[in-house]
């Protein structure tokens, strides 16, 4: 389409990102990925690989090394190693390599957002906008951490080596998450990237290299969940760090029970966002797509659960579907597209499933007009309204762009609506009476309340996580944004 012919349509064109740099990287590693052990690329000892997909196109993307026991064995010597003179170095100097890994992840930003889109399938306006340049925040923040903990922290001491699993949804966020704090702490750590999305941590063990981190500090193992699984295991391991499903959260649980392995789990969600009449509809609508688009509705705190009351119910749909028409679902690296491709087929089977589930039972299912690309797995924004509470779609997880929606009458039956889960993770409350939301917010079950906002998420969590201290702490947050 011509410049003119755009003027006059006011139609999107066409607007890809390059993907040069990240291809380069690729090629560089010859498209084959060993594991990143003691500061080293080390073949798998089982000489076995499995295949990286993009989901926006289906190509191959690489070669991933399947780590198994001995290698995961081999990576946790090479932690237990390292951590001694680790925490030698004292936080101030530990603060100088985490400042070096930020300015590297800041210099490379664009290399880390194209790849972490084209491995995970998520547009590259978040990747490049969120994911990557929060990456760094992390790092600078976790950086101040460490250079005060010898001052400012003196009870808090390293746990040792912790082993890091991470999921797909946010590979390099959740590997900052976990990593930067781990670090700052003095722990040494081995970490696990999802089986769909490696890359961007491979990535990352080179700019480990690059910044001259001991040897053993940080190690990466590729692997499927039979390597998550011998790292939950290996005795060395003081300590878990887990994201990802309540099914495998259980699982490390049980594994651990007994062992003295500290664990922290974060989970599923099917996150109430809950509108009450005076609330302003049109931030309402733009806080959904926030809430339930944003990275395809992979976001285990997702405001799944649209709870809106009665009375402005009818009015509030018919803008959510005005605005669903004009999302646009498209090739991650178009840098107009507001929703990406779905991770893997299976993780599409099951959004195909809930749905399919969801107007079995009689729940009221719509979708825009147009229809998504062809190539690659993509899933339209899909509203489910006239939701009844005990359907499968109102109870379980389906971690894709699917908003359902039921209304309320009262205050109290908003609560009990959005308490009627077996999950926990977080909620939002929309008004505009500030005093309303005060005294709903303390009533939600879940550990974050956001209030006229959605997916606000606080640093200062971590580092209390990732040491040995006892913190009295609330439970609850209340984050506001009125
Ligand atoms: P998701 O639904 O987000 O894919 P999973 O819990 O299946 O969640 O995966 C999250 C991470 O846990 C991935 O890195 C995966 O390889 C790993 N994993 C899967 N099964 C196990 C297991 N039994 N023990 C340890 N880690 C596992």
């Amino acid at each position: 389409m011509s410049i003119k012919e755009i003027y006059q349509t006011m139609e999107y064109g066409p607007a890809p990102e390059s993907n040069k740099e990240s291809v380069a990287f690729l090629d560089s590693h010859k498209r084959k990925f060993s594991l990143f052990i003691n500061g080293k690329w080390t073949k798998p000892s089982s000489g076995e690989y499995f295949e990286s997909f993009s989901p926006a196109t289906t190509q191959k993307l690489a070669q991933i090394a399947e780590a198994n026991e001995k290698d995961v064995d081999d990576a946790v010597k090479a932690a237990k190693k390292a951590l001694k003179p680790w925490v030698e170095l004292g936080g101030h100097s530990r603060a100088r390599y985490l400042y070096a890994i930020a300015r590297q992840i800041q210099k490379h930003s664009r290399n880390f957002a194209v790849l972490e889109s084209m491995d995970n399938g998520k547009p590259i306006r978040e990747t490049r906008d969120i994911d990557i340049p929060l990456v760094a925040r992390h790092f600078y923040h976790h950086a101040g951490w460490a250079q005060l903990m010898d001052t400012e922290m003196k009870d808090y001491k390293e746990i040792g080596v912790i082993g890091q699993i991470i999921p797909w949804n946010f590979p390099m966020l959740m590997l900052a998450w976990k990593i930067a704090p781990a670090l700052a702490m003095g722990n040494t750590v081995v970490l696990k990237p999802a089986e769909f999305t490696s890359l961007t941590a491979l990535l990352f063990a080179d700019i480990c290299k690059q910044v001259g981190l001991p040897d053993g500090v940080v190690n990466i193992i590729t692997g499927h969940g039979g390597t998550g699984a011998a790292l939950v295991n290996h005795p060395d391991v003081s300590k878990i760090a887990f994201t990802g499903s309540t099914e495998v959260g259980k699982i490390i649980r049980r594994a651990t029970a007994g062992t003295g392995k500290k664990i922290s789990l974060e989970l599923g969600g099917k996150s109430p966002f809950i509108v009450f009449e005076d609330a302003d509809l049109d931030s309402v609508v733009e806080g959904i797509v926030d809430a339930i688009w944003f990275n395809q509705g992979q976001v285990c705190c997702a405001g799944s659960r649209l709870l809106v009351q009665e009375s402005v119910a009818e009015k509030l749909y018919s803008k959510i579907r005005a605005r669903m028409e004009t999302l646009r679902v498209g090739d991650s690296l178009d840098k107009s597209v507001d929703i990406g491709a779905i991770v893997a087929p299976i993780q599409l089977k099951t959004i195909e499933d809930l749905v399919q589930k969801g107007k079995d039972d009689g729940n009221i299912c719509w979708q825009p007009s147009w229809t998504c690309p062809k190539e690659g797995y993509f899933y339209p924004p899909t509203l489910f309204t006239n939701v009844s509470p005990s359907s499968i779609i109102a109870q379980e997880e389906i971690f894709g762009p699917v908003l359902v929606a039921m209304s309320f009458r009262s205050h109290s039956e908003a609560v009990k609506l959005a308490n009627n889960t077996r999950y926990g993770l977080a909620s939002s409350i929309w008004t505009e009476n500030i005093n309303l939301a005060l005294d709903i917010a303390p009533q939600i079950k879940a550990g974050t309340v956001w209030i006229n906002c959605s997916n606000v998420f606080d640093r200062r969590d971590l580092v209390d996580i990732e040491s040995q201290v006892m913190v009295e702490k609330a439970a609850k947050r209340a984050c506001t944004n009125m």
